[in-house]
């Protein structure tokens, strides 16, 4: 029995092909058939920028689309109290039942991408590039870990050299906090949920104060894919619903993206009390990435490379390139060269589609980068104008830095630090780096073979980049996630993901 009396087990575990026939509304005649990436239907790529069909409803529903109302401070208790009484029951579905609702999730999201977009593009005020690539991420992150739940939640028999019958059962923990950021509103927020939800477990979704619309519509489609209302709770609000949601000792685990601080924070909190549960903290933080480029990288491709990097979703995604470390020699030229690339951006209005940088997302995030910057007016190595009119845009700026030490934050906006290594100086330079104690993405651009097996061993990072950009980790291909001060793992959109949110069960029978 579900808790949602209009979702039978059967209803749920109906012909894939049918589903179609229990989802509100038609398919958009164009959506064009996703690519077969994983064994399962995955969307990376699936849906085309290109295509007017994105544009002109884009347009439309942007116009249409009202701006977001404040998020209100619901009762946390109670919602806690719903979930748990929900766990059990949901976690008796079986996996493929639950997987269903991920892939119809993802089916639905395909379905609403020009009205999932424009909200993107509105509350988290999103290029239409990066709004795109929003929905596609949080598409791929439903169906993979729909795809990992079928291969992995199945009771594993395991050797029986103990004369007995072994076997392996991953299930729900129980009631699962999935805490989300806002530069990433719709994917990671839905990664955190779907994974938590196929594991078994009941979910509390609180999304950033900033982007609780996005994370309401999605919501709403999970409730129509069938999860069931009382298994998955909204919960929008500040850091005071985030405290008392991880205070409660019900809670048995907790999926976090946002500052290290506050990952620290949740962490202390899980361990306040000495009756409850030790449960898993998932973190994923921030990072002082860099990208080392010696004499042997192609100068253009660098240049190309570092303004993604650097200055694409104005900066804001934790994977950016925050340090560029130029090999003495060539420093001149590929400053020369970047300067160049950077006039060519576009700032502005996220909603028109000639947009490079839009504004941060707010005036907190304006104030506490403008004063930086301002601060460091001494050392601009380049800085562009800011739009006329006003608005919450930081230009992208390049700040000259005399050693790799003197940044000692992350700075989360389109801001590059610049400083120099020389020959020779390779592994000192990976290991000043490392120093600094957060681990998350790094670059790499040479083409010495040597070299980029002399980072590849060397670098503490999660996500090593070796002559691409720093950016855009793919679902199921390039998981994502760090170390160090950057986190916890294991790393979403990965193959070990899931796991962190399951029981293990060992049952021995003697037969
Ligand atoms: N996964 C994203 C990327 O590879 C970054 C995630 C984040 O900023 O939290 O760009």
């Amino acid at each position: 029995q579900l808790a949602d009396p209009n979702v039978t087990e059967a209803d749920l575990l109906a012909d894939p092909a049918a589903k179609i026939a229990r989802v509100k509304g038609t398919p958009h005649p164009s959506i064009p058939a996703p690519r077969d990436i994983f064994p399962g239907r995955v969307n990376s790529g699936g849906l085309d920028l290109q295509d007017a069909a994105v544009l002109h409803p884009l347009a439309k529903t942007l116009a249409a689309t009202p701006l977001p109302a404040a998020a209100k401070v619901p009762d946390v208790a109670a919602a806690i109290t719903a979930a748990h009484a929900a766990a059990e029951t949901w976690d008796r579905v079986p996996v493929k039942a639950r997987a269903a609702c991920l892939d119809r999730l993802a089916d639905l999201m395909e379905m609403h991408r020009t009205e999932l977009m424009a909200i993107c593009v509105k509350e988290a005020k999103k290029t239409i590039p990066d709004a795109l690539a929003e929905v596609r991420e949080a598409v791929d992150f439903c169906r993979y870990y729909a795809i990992n739940a079928r291969a992995q939640f199945a009771p594993l028999p395991l050797p029986g050299p103990t004369g007995e019958r072994n076997e392996l059962r991953l299930g729900g923990r129980g009631v699962f906090a999935a805490v989300a950021p806002w530069n990433f509103p719709l994917a990671i927020f839905i990664g955190q949920v779907a994974a938590a939800l196929v594991a078994g477990n009941s979910v509390l979704a609180k999304p950033a104060p900033q982007t609780p619309l996005i994370a309401k519509r999605a919501v709403e489609l999970a409730y129509e894919a069938g999860i069931p209302k009382d298994v998955l709770h909204y919960l929008p609000g500040g850091p005071e619903v985030g405290r008392a949601i991880v205070a409660d000792a019900r809670v048995t685990g907790v999926a976090f993206t946002g500052s290290t601080a506050t990952a620290k924070a949740i962490a202390r909190s899980l361990l306040d009390d000495d009756n409850r549960p030790i449960v898993p903290l998932i973190a994923e933080t921030g990072g002082i990435n860099a990208m080392i480029v010696d004499s042997t990288a192609l100068s253009e491709q660098v240049v190309a490379d570092v303004v993604t990097s650097a200055f694409r979703s104005a900066g804001q995604r934790c994977s950016a390139l925050r340090l560029l470390l130029l090999q003495d020699e060539i420093a001149e030229r590929t400053l020369h060269m970047l300067i160049g690339a950077m006039e060519t951006l576009v700032i502005g209005d996220p909603a028109d589609v000639r947009t490079d940088v839009g504004p941060v997302i707010d005036e907190a995030a304006y104030q506490r980068l403008e004063d930086y910057r301002q601060s460091a007016k001494s050392r601009w190595l380049h800085a562009l104008d800011a739009p006329a009119g006003g608005g919450l845009f930081i230009p992208p700026t390049v700040i000259g830095l005399d050693s790799i030490e003197e940044l000692t934050q992350e700075w989360f906006g389109p801001v590059l630090h610049v400083a120099t290594w020389k020959a020779g100086e390779l592994e000192d330079t990976v290991r000043r780096v490392n120093a600094k104690g957060y681990g998350l993405t790094m670059g790499l651009h040479s083409r010495i073979a040597s070299a980029a097996d002399r980072v590849i061993a060397e670098a503490k990072v999660g996500n090593l980049y070796v002559n691409r950009s720093m950016i855009g980790a793919v679902v199921g291909s390039q998981p994502f996630g760090g170390e160090g001060l950057s986190g916890t793992g294991p790393k979403a959109g990965g193959p070990h993901y899931l796991l962190r949110f399951a029981s293990e069960r060992t049952v021995s029978i003697d037969t």
